[in-house]
């Protein structure tokens, strides 16, 4: 190629590069920008899908976890809750609303409370929406307080009623997973049957449905003998992560033989949880043991075991925190609150909730 040739080549070239590596003379790109943020649905109906749970979780301070048997706190620090569990949902619909949660909260210092939702006698099972949205107002109320809140499958004959409790669960799982105020409590208090051949099949199905769309939120198992014999629930415990086991009391009825049987199986390692328990008989009703009752605080005080108290209700049996008339505006009025109700508050307002 001749000299000549090649200045032709030459001077186009030199001409791109001054093209391309001018800022002016290059050609204007188009700025890059974010695509613009969907809008809200217009629809508040439309199922939404959950926020990241495991996550979204971990960074919550509310957020608890079971490590060696013992619940757990954010910063890894043992925590002992303390509150009330409402009545049966059937029976006392009244309190199933905000203003009870957060009279209790402002007035009794709780930190956690328990919606028994009634599986029979005219509860979930015929009535599911019904109930169900009672539950939900318990939720969102302890949501929007930032308290912990439990949902009972408040039934003692549950392994016969598996289908419904798994699509129940599964559905406030599905709504409210990836919130850490939510703690499961799956059966409440089973009668006298075999825990490895009748309970623990029953958990492990609901926990499964659960843990479909919640894989980290406490849930807490009945044990057999209206929810006594955690021994036997150590023996055969279930496999996976944050499971406790229920331990329920009445303080007249039973005393220091249950809390043996409560000290073998946390030797075992399981955590127990005291969802339900009463100042009085087994049958809710009789005299208030106060003595009983404080040894009863000052067990579950050293074994960091969470407790609620049967029961927010205005109902004339001694168990009945309120006496009868009481609504919920008059929750915070001392002279609506009955002999089980002054001695569980007090305990209550001691504690550093
Ligand atoms: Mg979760």
């Amino acid at each position: 190629m001749t000299t000549r040739k090649l200045i032709l080549p030459i001077f186009l070239l030199l001409t791109i590069l001054l093209i391309c590596c001018s800022p002016q003379l290059a050609p204007k790109l188009p700025e890059v920008t974010e695509a613009p943020a969907p809008l809200p649905m217009e629809n508040p109906d439309a199922p939404q899908s959950p926020e990241p749970d495991a996550a979204e979780n971990a960074r919550s301070p509310l957020a608890l976890k079971i490590t060696n048997g013992h619940l757990m706190n954010s910063k890894n620090e043992k925590i002992q809750l303390k509150g009330m569990s409402l009545f049966w949902s059937q029976w006392a619909p009244e309190f199933y609303t905000f203003e009870t949660v957060k009279n209790l909260k402002e007035e009794w210092n709780i930190n956690i409370i328990r919606a028994a939702m009634a599986v029979e006698h005219n509860g979930y099972l015929e009535n599911p929406q019904r109930e169900k949205e009672k539950v939900k107002q318990i939720i969102e109320a302890a949501i929007d307080l930032d308290l912990y809140v439990i949902v009972d499958w408040h039934d003692h004959h549950a392994e016969d009623h598996l289908q419904e409790a798994k699509q129940f669960f599964a559905g406030i799982a599905t709504d409210y997973g990836h919130h850490p105020n939510l703690i499961y409590e799956i059966y409440n208090e089973p009668l006298d049957v075999s825990w490895s051949n009748v309970l623990k099949p029953y958990h492990e199905e609901v926990i499964s449905a659960i843990r479909a769309h919640d894989d980290d939120n406490i849930i807490v198992a009945g044990t057999p003998r209206w929810s006594q014999r955690v021994d036997l629930a150590a023996e055969d415990p279930i496999k996976g992560e944050n499971i406790a086991y229920t331990l329920h009391f009445y303080a007249g009825t039973h005393r220091q033989e249950l809390r043996e049987i409560a000290k073998i199986a946390m030797e075992k390692g399981i955590a127990l949880f005291v969802t339900e328990f009463g100042t009085t008989n087994a049958d809710g009703d009789g005299p208030v043991y106060a003595e009983e009752t404080r040894e009863w605080f000052e067990f579950m005080d050293q074994n960091n075991l969470s407790w609620c108290n049967w029961s927010i209700t205005a109902k004339d049996e001694s168990s009945a925190a309120l006496l009868p008339g009481t609504t919920p505006s008059g929750i915070n009025r001392k002279e609506n609150i009955s002999t089980s109700g002054k001695l569980v508050r007090d305990e209550l307002l001691e504690s550093s909730n």
